[in-house]
């Protein structure tokens, strides 16, 4: 008998049963230490009271609606993301690819009603990744995840991660936007220099182009502010697409964009029957008032800090293994030397009760819920250490 699921991801024999904070349990009560959070989502960790209780009740009396009427808690929630960031106008998603469609299609439409429709070609990264759509997978541009699904789509151009030049030169009369995430996560967990953010902006000022950032995993508090380009001046885009974090678990997005990038998002030009339902937008407005809570983001950059000191001090012990360290507050990185597989070394871990995960470029990563304590980075650490000993050349 075939398994009854496609065979597009490999699980390990592992199962759980439940969750509180930053653990994972087993039916049978084993604990693991989750560093991974179901890849940068349960930024709450697992089972946070206030999340729980505004799902039960919302689920008590009313599911789902669809866009046909107003859900209020909507509204509020877009009222607050466009408060605390550059954005003017919220489209809520049920994912990070579909806020990211939604991203790529405002740009266009931006270019269209401003008199430029030949202007449609968007730049994006080497390393980049922005979702498993087919918009998503072109626009990432990763051969892995385009192959066998015919042919690439037209319209858009792939550049060097970090290299404000080689953007110069491919801006052209049909460039209608430039997309980049303000830190890379499936790339490696890169972090570019803050002056390449701001490059990209004057360009876009200079070229009359839409600056699209991709915060689905950087988002949501996890490097420390509400949004990682928060951290660089000068840096605003004109578009982003969030999800992941900004959900703590539960499965939505949102594309947020100025009054101007927006303006041509009129009646009838974008849609989704489940984005923004009265489940998603009850968890959402939690999420974010926890998120912007009094300390909160005091509490990651401290407990960031402290992890990466601590992973310094691992790379020291593993200099032959460890090649760098890597990434932006809760959004770390463990570059390992070649011949040394992340995948190996997570599958190591958990066979010591801690789940990590893996990324391009070599990289061990690492995305806890925000809420871990020092005495957990020390836990995940020391058993980074032992499983790092044990690790060969595969
Ligand atoms: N963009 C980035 C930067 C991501 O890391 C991801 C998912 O890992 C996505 C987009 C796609 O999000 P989703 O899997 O929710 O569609």
């Amino acid at each position: 008998m075939p398994a009854p699921m496609m065979d597009t991801y490999s699980p390990p024999d592992l199962v759980f049963d439940h969750g509180k904070g930053a653990r994972l349990y087993t039916e049978d009560g084993a604990s693991y230490l989750d560093f991974i959070s179901g890849i940068a989502v349960n930024c709450l960790g697992h089972a946070h009271p206030k999340a729980v209780a505004a799902l039960t009740e919302q689920a008590g009396k009313l599911w789902h609606l669809s866009n046909m009427f107003k859900v209020p808690k909507g509204v509020e929630l877009a009222k607050k993301l466009t408060d605390a960031t550059f954005a003017d106008r919220v489209f809520f998603t049920n994912s990070g690819a579909e806020a990211m469609e939604c991203a790529l299609k405002t740009a266009r439409r931006y270019q269209f009603v401003n008199g430029n429709p030949q202007r449609y070609r968007i730049i994006t990264f080497t390393g980049a990744f922005h979702g498993r759509t087919y918009g998503a997978i072109n626009a990432g541009g990763n051969p892995k995840y385009l192959e066998g699904f015919g042919p690439a789509m037209e319209g858009f151009d792939q550049v060097e991660f970090g290299d404000l030049d080689a953007v110069k030169n491919a801006i052209t009369e049909e460039t209608a936007a430039i997309c980049v995430e303000p830190v890379q996560g499936e790339g490696g967990v890169r972090a570019p220099e803050d002056s390449f953010l701001r490059g990209l902006r004057q360009l876009c000022d200079e070229n009359g182009l839409m600056l699209i950032y991709d915060e689905v995993q950087s988002g949501a508090g996890r490097t420390g502010k509400l949004f990682a380009h928060q951290w660089v001046d000068g840096a605003e885009p004109d578009i982003m697409a969030a999800a992941k974090g900004i959900g703590g678990g539960f499965p939505m997005g949102a594309c947020l964009a100025t009054e101007a990038a927006a303006e041509g998002m009129v009646v009838g030009t974008h849609g989704s029957t489940y984005g923004g339902g009265p489940l998603a937008m009850a968890v959402g407005n939690v999420v974010f008032d926890e998120l912007t809570s009094d300390g909160f983001m005091d509490h990651v950059v401290e407990v960031s800090n402290f992890l990466r000191q601590q992973l310094h001090g691992l790379m020291d012990r593993h200099a032959d293994k460890i090649v760098e360290v890597r990434g932006k507050g809760l959004l770390v990185g463990i570059k390992l030397k070649e011949g040394y597989d992340p995948k190996m070394l997570g599958a190591l871990a958990r066979e010591r009760n801690l789940l990590v995960g893996a990324a391009g470029d070599n990289v061990s990563r690492m995305a806890p819920p925000l809420i871990i304590t020092k005495e957990d980075a020390s836990e995940a650490v020391s058993i980074l250490d032992e499983a790092l000993g044990v690790l060969q050349k595969s």
